[in-house]
């Protein structure tokens, strides 16, 4: 049978899509092949047809045992001698499934990678005939990929174990980093076959929160979509709740999707979600294997943690190719909240960094004032023109030339890294830019540099916005596996000679007034984060003593202390709203938290 008769006949379809068939020849002639395609772009295929085809078994690894289960399911309706192994089963189940498999009666093995590398396993797996291993979700591989799963690591094993048998790498998000690691990790020369992540029906959309954006959220829903499904993406199940009942309270039928619920209610609301048009206010564990194909929009009141995260979720809308819209809302408060999150993690450094990385990624594509399609296509290392189904490209935003302020950032990181063969990272950079007096700039004698105190007429906050940009478009390199340090790239130079403009977006800061302070425009990262230790630490006490939070210290002295971070009470003294009886009252509790914030800090990149 060909390939073409194969794909009728099991699977019921009259031709392949996009680069399927040729993936498929690619391992039919017993190439390792690379498959990037987009969410529902029919990744199973490439792998699924070459099992038929083929004589003997193909290993599937996945990291998700309902996404196995339903595979194998389908795949049993079709006629096809599939299975699973995983934890979820008996020891029943699995020992009838080891005696097909040792019988050889298996097409196709679905196994989590802990399951595969398991010394029994593989010794059986040496045992009998292995046509294929796919590794899907491949970006799991990656310390990079946004999705990094330890457990993926001892895949590279498969090259020496397996040396033969060909692999194939499948996965949705892959940057070109990620990519790259994929390869050297698991495969052998491999055939690449990378489908473009342009989904061209989908409109772009992003807006800074401002005061009563979740009126517009429900303007949007009631004004253009009241008989269409969506999905309301929120960053935590408290924020689901609270924007469900909103919604409700303004009469819109909103279900609810997270990982608190219990599975009963979970699946009840997702098969109700598939039943009839309605919107579903979900966390991100509402998505895998998601494959509805009208929906119309996908609305982000949180800004996500990633640029692949965002892809992934607004890659929900619009399956059908119908128009559909992708509105996000992103407030800074947000990025704080998630930085802290990040930071107080237990995970490791190096995740850490590059989580960091990732956010700081995601926010500057929410803050340009370009393309975003462009942008977005380019981060997965795809090049496009702009648009014009984007907000960018439909309503040029107000730009201001920035040239001058980014060849002074450039040229003060190009002079800092000349100082450290590694460089520094954007704090202390910054720092210098601005003329900042601090042990680390003494100690590096980073006072002397040129570059020393050029930048003083803008704030921290400014010149992070101005290095979000210059990242996002490549002009300067963050160095994720070195605690996130800063090198100007080749791409820099014409906008170093002059040649070249530098322009940032204005936004309406009409919009911003009534916002809370949390995020001061002085306050560098990690004094965002004392900053932020202390209001909770305020709000302890003042619920402990009964009284008003600004009783205790007030947001201004709050930020006073983050800013001079004083070892012992008495250096207390001279803070603007801080007297003899405060001291007395709160000095050595505060003066702890920051001696415990001093000890995080040595963790701290420069
Ligand atoms: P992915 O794993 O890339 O997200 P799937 O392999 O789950 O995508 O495929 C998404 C959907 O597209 C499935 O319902 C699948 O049956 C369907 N599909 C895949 N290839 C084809 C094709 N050549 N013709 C029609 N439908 C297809
Ligand atoms: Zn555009």
């Amino acid at each position: 049978m060909t390939s073409e008769e194969v794909l009728k006949r099991y699977f019921g379809y009259n031709s392949f899509r996009g680069l399927q068939k040729e993936a498929i020849q690619a391992v039919l002639s017993g190439r390792d092949a690379l498959v990037l395609m987009p969410t529902g772009g029919g990744k199973s295929l490439c792998y699924q047809i070459p099992a038929l085809m083929k004589e003997g078994l193909t290993v599937v690894i996945s990291p998700l045992i309902a996404l196995m289960k339903d595979q194998v399911e389908m795949l049993r309706d079709s006629g096809i001698n599939a299975a699973t192994l995983n934890s979820s089963q008996t020891f029943q189940e699995s020992r009838q499934v080891m005696r097909q498999l040792a019988n050889g009666e298996l097409k196709l093995l679905y196994v989590a990678p802990e399951r595969l590398m398991t010394p029994k396993m593989l010794s059986i797996l040496s045992e009998i005939k292995i046509n294929l291993f796919a590794v899907d979700e491949a970006h799991c591989i990656s310390i990079w990929g946004h999705d990094f799963r330890p457990e993926y690591k001892q895949l590279s094993l498969l090259k020496e174990k397996f040396p033969t048998v060909p692999r194939m790498a499948l996965t949705a998000t892959a940057d070109e980093q990620t990519r790259e690691e994929i390869v050297s990790r698991l495969l052998v020369n491999p055939a690449r076959f990378i489908m473009s992540f342009d989904r061209p029906n989908i409109r772009y959309r992003m807006y800074e929160k401002g005061k009563g954006y979740l009126d517009q959220v429900v303007n949007f829903i009631r004004g253009e979509h009241l008989h269409d499904s969506g999905i309301v993406y929120c960053a935590t199940r408290k924020r689901a709740e609270s924007v469900a009942a909103h919604l409700h309270a303004c009469g819109i039928n909103a279900l609810i999707y997270h990982a608190g619920l219990t599975s009963e209610e979970r699946d009840a609301n997702q098969e109700a979600f598939f039943e009839h048009p309605c919107v579903m206010v979900a966390t991100v564990a509402f998505g895998m294997g998601i494959d509805k194909p009208d929906v119309r929009f996908i609305i982000h009141v949180d800004m996500p943690k990633s640029i692949e995260n965002y892809f992934q979720e607004t890659g929900r809308a619009g399956r059908d190719g119908k128009a559909a819209e992708a509105v996000l809302y992103y407030g800074l408060e947000d990025l704080i909240q998630q930085r802290y999150f990040i930071e107080q993690s237990e995970a490791d450094d190096l995740y850490k960094q590059v989580t960091l990385q990732k956010l700081d990624s995601m926010l500057g594509l929410a803050e340009a004032a370009s393309c975003r399609r462009v942008l977005l296509l380019n981060y997965f290392g795809e090049k496009s023109e702009p648009c014009g189904n984007c907000d960018n490209c439909e309503n040029p935003p107000k730009t201001q030339d920035a040239t001058v302020d980014a060849q002074k950032l450039l040229s003060c990181i190009y002079r800092c890294s000349k100082t450290n063969s590694l460089g520094f990272g954007a704090s202390h950079v910054i720092n210098v830019l601005r003329g900042e007096v601090n042990d680390r700039i003494f100690e590096k004698n980073h006072d002397e540099l040129p570059t020393f105190g050029i930048g003083r007429a803008h704030t921290m906050k400014y010149w992070r916005k101005i290095l979000r940009q210059l990242v996002s478009r490549h002009y300067v390199n963050v160095n994720y596996q070195f605690w996130n340090v800063l090198t100007v790239t080749e791409r820099a130079k014409p906008l170093l000679k002059g040649e070249e403009k530098f322009f940032i977006r204005v936004d309406g800061l009409g919009q911003l007034s009534s916002r809370k302070v949390v995020d001061h425009e002085d306050l560098d990262d990690s004094e965002q984060i004392l900053f932020h230790q202390l209001r909770q630490w305020r709000k302890e006490v003042a619920r402990q003593r009964e009284i008003a939070s600004y009783n205790v210290f007030t947001d201004e002295t709050l930020i006073q202390i983050a800013k001079r971070k004083p070892r012992q009470p008495s250096q207390l003294l001279g803070i603007s709203g801080i007297g003899e009886k405060r001291i007395a009252h709160y000095g050595e509790s505060v003066c702890e938290l920051i001696n415990a914030w001093y000890q995080e800090q040595k963790h701290m990149p420069i």
